[in-house]
């Protein structure tokens, strides 16, 4: 019996990816999906993994409008079109997929801990005990899976403040970025009227007070806050026959706070090759991943200057176009070309590490 814990978009597509026939699927809560804790915006890569179902999506998004503090801003045109999903219908189109192959599930039924003895895992749940012989913490950013197992690491978290709401002048099928808003600050438009609007960063009253003002008058519609684990690079994925998938094992690139493409990704390569699973995911993701938790680390120490700067070298045609045609989920594609045709990009760079370990 092999038990996963969490029917988040990496569990279940966990599960309806394993070829193994004794899958249980564990979810504590009564219906999937709900809470929404997301803004549901994926790149053109899901296509990588699955082929989405055109009802889930909401909006299209082909243009970016990146602001600076200073008001300065730049569209970028993508080359492919990025999707806005229905969050709770994608949880629930990929829980549907885990039962057409074959995963038993259990709605309402908390994962409480386990115990492994003589080749098995006695895995407690709210309502009963499970004799397994491999247990998935899928169960998101504060796994309690991760922690019964004893590893959870060293993990850090960033607080996504988010609300569905009505938003006044949104431009549809465009997605701004607000540069120095939290670490950064979103409005996707579902439509004309509607619109996903949120801020990231470390959680304090200064974070909170940002999201009050970007909201302003809004009508929030539905709060869809959460927090999001930051990569751990030594984040252990596997221990014995316990592994750890998506949030639950900090699978989320930081330049974006994005997880889950990269959790279903991390689920396909769990079901093709568990001996190999943690050697396959660092081999394949982990340098996307690390360049996204460092160009973090740069774009949070940029100043106002530089954010200025940033949209200046953006504003040049040949740098905008690297940007549109490449998929910000993988910048380990992209990185090498821009700073080999922007020599501006290496002052930049330059100047923000001086001031971030010498000021
Ligand atoms: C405000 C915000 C905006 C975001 N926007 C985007 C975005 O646009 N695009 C993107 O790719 N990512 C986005 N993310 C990140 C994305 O939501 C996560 O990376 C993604 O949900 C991770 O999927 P998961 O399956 O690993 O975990 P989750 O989606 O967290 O699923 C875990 C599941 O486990 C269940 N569970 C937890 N504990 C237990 C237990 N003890 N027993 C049983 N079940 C349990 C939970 O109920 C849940 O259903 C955003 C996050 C936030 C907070």
């Amino acid at each position: 019996m092999i038990s996963v814990i969490g029917a988040g978009p990496a569990g279940s597509f966990y599960a309806s990816q394993e070829k193994n026939e004794d899958v249980h699927l564990f979810e504590e809560h009564e219906v999937v999906g709900k809470p929404v804790a997301c803004t549901g915006i994926l790149t053109d890569s899901i296509s990588r993994v699955t082929q989405i179902d055109p009802n889930l999506i909401v909006s299209k998004i082909n243009r970016f409008k990146i602001v600076a503090p200073g008001g300065k801003s730049i569209y970028i045109d993508l080359k492919k079109t990025n999707f806005v999903l229905d969050r709770a219908r994608l949880d629930q189109w990929l829980f549907q997929k885990a039962v057409d192959n074959g995963a038993k599930v259990h709605l309402g039924e908390r994962f409480e801990g386990m115990k492994e003895r003589e080749g098995k895992i006695r895995v407690k749940t709210s309502k009963k005990t499970y004799e397994s012989d491999m247990l998935v913490g899928a169960d998101g950013p504060k796994s309690q899976v991760a922690q019964a197992a004893g590893i959870y690491g060293d993990r850090k978290f960033v607080q996504g403040w988010q609300a569905r709401c009505k938003f006044p002048n949104l431009e549809e099928g465009v997605t701004e970025i607000r540069m120095g808003v939290g670490e950064f600050a979103w409005v996707v438009p579902e439509d004309n009227k509607i619109a996903r609007v949120g801020v990231i960063g470390m959680d304090n009253a200064t974070l909170k007070q940002e999201y009050q003002n970007l909201l302003g008058a809004s009508k929030i519609i539905e709060d869809q806050s959460g927090v999001i684990p930051l990569y751990n690079p030594k984040q252990k994925l596997q221990k014995g026959n316990v592994f750890l998938l998506g949030d639950a094992a900090t699978q989320v690139k930081a330049t974006t706070y994005g997880g889950i493409i990269y959790g279903m990704i991390a689920g396909t390569y769990l079901a093709k090759d568990k001996e190999n699973y943690s050697k396959l995911f660092n081999q394949k993701l982990g340098r996307d991943l690390w360049i996204s938790l460092k160009m973090r680390d740069y774009m949070n120490h940029m100043s106002e200057k530089q954010c200025d700067d940033m949209i200046g070298i953006f504003k040049k045609k040949n740098n905008a176009d690297i940007l549109a045609e490449h998929d910000r989920d993988f910048p380990s594609k992209f990185i090498v070309q821009l700073l080999m045709k922007e020599a501006k990009l290496w002052k930049l760079g330059f100047d923000i590490f001086k001031n971030k370990h010498f000021n």
